[in-house]
């Protein structure tokens, strides 16, 4: 299984390189990230948020390990068309038990492959369309955190800082290698995209 980072690891914030093959390793990569996901009881998750800086995320948006037919990989997902907004509420992995309002295109029209290099282009709403938008901004080193309004900026202060203070603890103690040498770690893995 491969941790999930939490804020503020340098993976997050790192931009995910476009997948050129698909490799062994790559779909190994991606089950993995399905354990991952389940075992934290999340509906999405994308390659960053387990130091992984490639544009792939997964979703499946039942959150049920059992609905194998709902999983989905996205590999260089691109968005189209963004239609009106909706309001709604999200939460992130990489900030276990943080809950904010996010505005979201309502519907979005988007591309992207699949494991076995198939082009798909389809029209996302509702939760796969959240979802869809959550997990795609992580490939642009972009968090629902940068996404909130004035209020729920406020809000998500002192959790915010509660993640941050942890990471620097964890680093102190060598628990986790040094931001230089996770962003070191990064750029070598990003090569082999
Ligand atoms: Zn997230």
């Amino acid at each position: 299984m491969l941790p999930i980072v939490l804020h503020p690891h340098p993976a997050l914030r790192f931009k995910a390189r476009p997948v050129t093959r698909v490799t062994d390793t790559l779909r190994q990569q991606a089950m993995q990230m399905f354990e991952s996901m389940y075992e934290a009881n999340g509906v999405g998750l994308a390659a960053p948020q387990v130091a992984l800086p490639y544009q792939m995320f997964i979703l499946n948006t039942s959150g049920d390990p059992e609905q194998k037919d709902l999983e989905k990989v996205f590999l260089n997902p691109e968005v189209l068309e963004k239609t009106g907004t909706a309001e709604g509420t999200e939460g992130c992995l990489s900030f276990p038990e943080l809950f904010q309002k996010v505005r979201r295109a309502k519907i979005v029209r988007v591309k992207y492959q699949t494991l076995d290099g198939t082009e798909v282009e389809e029209t996302l709403s509702g939760l796969p369309g959240k979802a869809f938008q959550h997990e795609y901004d992580h490939l642009h080193g972009v968090l629902f955190i940068d996404k909130l309004g004035p209020i729920g900026k406020i809000a998500a202060r002192g959790a915010i800082a509660a993640f941050e203070r942890m990471h620097q603890q964890a680093q102190k103690k060598g628990e986790i290698p040094s931001d230089a040498e996770l962003l070191a770690r990064l750029e070598e893995l990003a090569k082999l995209a």
